[in-house]
């Protein structure tokens, strides 16, 4: 029988839990000295842990098929195809504890982080280790879309929007207040990809508002971006009931939508934020430790992968992994940090 637990001890005990299992290490407390806590943490994984982690993952679409796209901008044209190994030298004064102005206020903290005295709500990129319901191969992307010229984009983006119209194609319709397209520029080089509305999101009809949208904005200031110079989309459209991983059918139904917004942005750079868009972008479920610090190809562009603002809001230690993935998508940019506040 598993041991009650006060609130804070559960958070702190999941918070490691999390931190664990991200670098690969499960039930490796089977054998511990206390058995009690063996049991107590055992118990605690079991409640978000949905799937065996030894299951196999599906086929690997896009890295078995990559796919490919006329490339209209040269900095489009990749080196090679599948993925690529993030080059090792440093990014040029990019130490993450340096970097203390203004602009990286929220992104990078002091280690060890305490726990946040207000939780943000609960969602679930904060366990970024869930599979994908049901665990079966995801269906194949549509075809890449011709490029459209950068002064006709934003009535293409327009034109996915009224086809989707008040959109009852899957589940998520009947708990939505708003539709959550996507924002920012159409001619952004660089667009980021999450998973689902939460609940903010879901009022106000805008992708990332809530406090992991504020921490996002954070992360774009850091990269010398302002938001509206980027575009933000995700997975699905519509809220998930109590923000769970959007259902196979769910993302099946709404990532062609995803998919045409990414061939007319056309972006330079993608990043995707936690598991669920990554498995998406990539059409295989794989750990999001073995998807980070490399360069991925989707439909031409390249991907970084990265921890969802949400998960970083529940264990900001790791937002200085973060930082190092977001310096992958600014050396593919050109970009440098902005200058000390
Ligand atoms: Fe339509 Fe996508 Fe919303 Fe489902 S999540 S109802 S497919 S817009």
């Amino acid at each position: 029988m598993a041991l009650p637990l006060d609130p804070a001890t559960r958070e702190t005990l999941e918070g490691r839990l999390r931190f664990y299992r991200d670098l690969g290490l499960t039930e490796f407390y089977r054998r511990p000295v206390d058995p009690a806590l063996a049991e107590q943490l055992a118990a605690l994984e079991a409640t978000f842990r949905p799937a065996a982690a030894s299951a196999p993952p599906p086929a690997a679409q896009q890295r078995t098929q990559p796919a490919q796209r006329p490339a209209e901008r040269p900095a489009e044209r990749m080196a090679g195809q599948g993925t690529q190994p993030a080059a090792a030298k440093p990014f040029p004064n990019a130490s993450p504890f340096a970097l203390t102005g203004s602009a990286m206020q929220g992104l990078v903290s002091p280690p060890p982080a305490p726990a946040p005295q207000t939780q943000p709500e609960a969602h679930s990129n904060d366990y970024e280790d869930q599979p994908i319901p049901p665990r079966k191969p995801l269906p194949t992307p549509p075809e890449i879309s011709a490029a459209i010229a950068p002064a006709q984009r934003a009535a293409a983006l327009q034109q996915i929007r009224d086809e989707i119209g008040d959109c009852t194609r899957c589940a998520l319709h009947q708990g939505r207040n708003m539709l959550v397209f996507g924002d920012g520029d159409p001619n952004a080089r660089l667009m980021f990809v999450g998973e689902g509305p939460g609940a903010d999101e879901d009022l106000q009809g805008l992708p990332f508002v809530g406090k992991a949208g504020q921490l996002l904005n954070n992360m774009i200031s850091a990269m010398g971006l302002q938001r509206d110079q980027v575009y933000i989309a995700n997975v699905v459209k519509c809220r998930p009931p109590a923000n769970r991983v959007p259902e196979q059918e769910e993302g099946a139904t709404c990532t062609p939508f995803l998919f045409r917004q990414i061939d007319v942005v056309r972006p330079e750079v993608l990043v995707a934020l936690g598991a669920t868009a990554a498995t998406w972008l990539l059409g295989a479920r794989q750990p999001l430790a073995g998807l980070r610090g490399r360069i991925h190809n989707v439909r031409g562009t390249k991907l970084i992968v990265t921890y969802h603002p949400a998960f970083l809001l529940r264990d900001p230690r790791q937002k200085k992994e973060a930082w190092a993935d977001l310096q992958i998508a600014m050396r593919e940019l050109g970009l440098k940090p902005p200058a000390r506040g």
